[in-house]
């Protein structure tokens, strides 16, 4: 037992894993990670999405190297760099003109929507929060604070959080049904215990990706836009896994046709470097000095990671690749959908993607053994992806935004026998002992 697996085992807490099967790479390049064993590996994943331009790409290398040989200090805290200076003149360009104050930078996901959720609290006076059931915001105390998911049971919510439902057009049974019920339940909450004008804003996902690659039905983000902007809330969204080309817009919440007050991204940001940048106007952005900062934070390093992702995405028309690629995707998957019974649907935009397994469509039941089964299988045959879902059992890809339409299509030909594998029963339950997901 000398692998990396088992050698890691021995010597790195498990705190930080999510782990689905005993994966240990060693290097990559592109679309492929390869195994200590050797293998090939098919990344569907990216990492979560933080690895956007795929592995080893060289412009991401160069832009680095770059900033790291010609050090301008490791921080921002205390002084000026360049390269993030340029990342926040091209993000504020980006981004719609309500949001396009000032920027935030930090590490992860997790510490922007932290700051984010005690600035807004800070700057307006407003002590109350609402985000969404099945939200994930990041795993720090306070980002844990307001969000909706259940793999954080038992840490302690915002004192003034609210959860609402997030519209699930699969569990309603159509999408006028999910948008109707969730707004429903809101304007009760707002008549009743959550007076609108305490609210100091409303976190949301574009497509609520860890909560099971929900797609919003059309116009109900619309619809949260009026509220919000009727009763003054600030309309944060977390673009975090989803945002910067992956839907095959460059901004998410595009296809919903609305323009949030503050927007936060990470993972792909960095292409696999740490950094998060949260915009918004300058009432909130400079509300106070001094009010959150890590050491690291703004580091010329990262920022120029930031760039050279941003920059390639231009250059390489990656949010088209998103794009198209993504519709070869979709209607693999519906093709695969015809031919297996686990799967019970299909949703997404771009290389967003997932596929909900059911034991009984008609009763729409999580498969959620089979999931875990699938994506081990999928891994044996040399195809990367992990499950999401507040059922755990929603397979899916997010992988990076270089894929071609043949790496595309050969994972899907990979995913079609890991779920003909599980359907036969060909897969021993045991396997999944080690690995607990989520
Ligand atoms: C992953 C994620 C976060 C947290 O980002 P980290 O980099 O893990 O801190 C926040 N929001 C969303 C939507 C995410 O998917």
């Amino acid at each position: 037992m000398n692998g990396l697996y088992d050698r890691e085992s021995r010597s790195v807490s498990t705190l930080a894993h999510l782990r689905f099967f005993p994966q240990a790479v060693t290097g990559g390049k592109g679309c492929l990670l390869r195994g200590d064993d050797g293998r090939d590996l098919l990344d569907f994943a990216a990492s979560w999405g933080a690895a956007s331009l795929g592995h080893g790409h060289p412009a991401l290398a160069e832009s680095v190297n770059r900033a790291l040989t010609d050090q301008a200090g490791a921080s921002y805290l205390s002084t000026a760099n360049e390269p993030c200076v340029l990342l926040a003149e091209k993000l504020l360009s980006i981004v719609p003109e309500r949001a396009a104050g000032r920027v935030w930078f930090g590490h992860s996901g997790s510490d922007a929507n932290e700051t984010i959720a005690r600035a807004v609290v800070a700057a307006t006076g407003r002590k109350r929060i609402l985000s969404f059931k099945g939200a994930y915001h990041g795993g720090t105390v306070g980002s844990v604070a307001i969000s909706g998911h259940p793999a954080q049971g038992g840490i302690d919510k915002a004192s003034g959080l609210s959860l609402v439902p997030y519209p699930d057009a699969y569990a309603a049974g159509s999408p006028e049904a999910a948008s109707s019920a969730a707004l429903a339940h809101l304007e009760e909450l707002f008549a009743t215990t959550v007076p609108p004008e305490e609210v100091a804003a409303f976190f949301i996902e574009p497509i609520q990706s860890d909560g099971g690659m929900l797609v919003p039905p059309p116009g109900y983000f619309r619809e949260i836009q009026a509220l919000c902007r009727k009763h003054g809330i600030l309309l944060v969204c977390d673009e975090v896994k989803v945002g910067l080309g992956r839907t095959g817009r460059l901004h998410a919440f595009g296809h919903s046709d609305i323009e949030p007050d503050i927007i936060v991204f990470g993972k792909g940001l960095g292409g696999g470097l740490p950094i998060s940048a949260a915009v918004g106007p300058e009432a909130i952005m400079n509300h106070a000095s001094a009010f959150s900062f890590q050491t690291l934070h703004g580091n010329p390093v990262c920022a120029a990671a930031g760039l050279a992702v941003l920059d390639t995405i231009e250059r390489e028309n990656l949010v088209a690749n998103a794009a198209s690629v993504g519709d070869t995707m979709l209607t693999a998957l519906r093709d695969l959908q015809a031919k297996h019974e686990l799967i019970g649907n299909v949703r997404g935009h771009g290389l967003a993607l997932g596929v909900e397994l059911v034991s009984d469509r008609a009763a729409r039941t999580p498969a959620i053994e089979q999931t875990a089964l699938v994506v081990y299988r999928a891994f044996q045959l040399g195809l990367v992806i992990y499950y999401v879902g507040i059922n755990s059992n929603v397979l899916e890809f997010t992988p990076p935004l270089t894929m071609s339409k043949d790496e595309a299509l050969r994972g899907i030909a990979i995913l079609d026998q890991a779920l003909g594998d599980v359907e036969a029963g060909r897969l021993d339950p045991q396997l999944l002992e080690r690995f607990a997901g989520w």
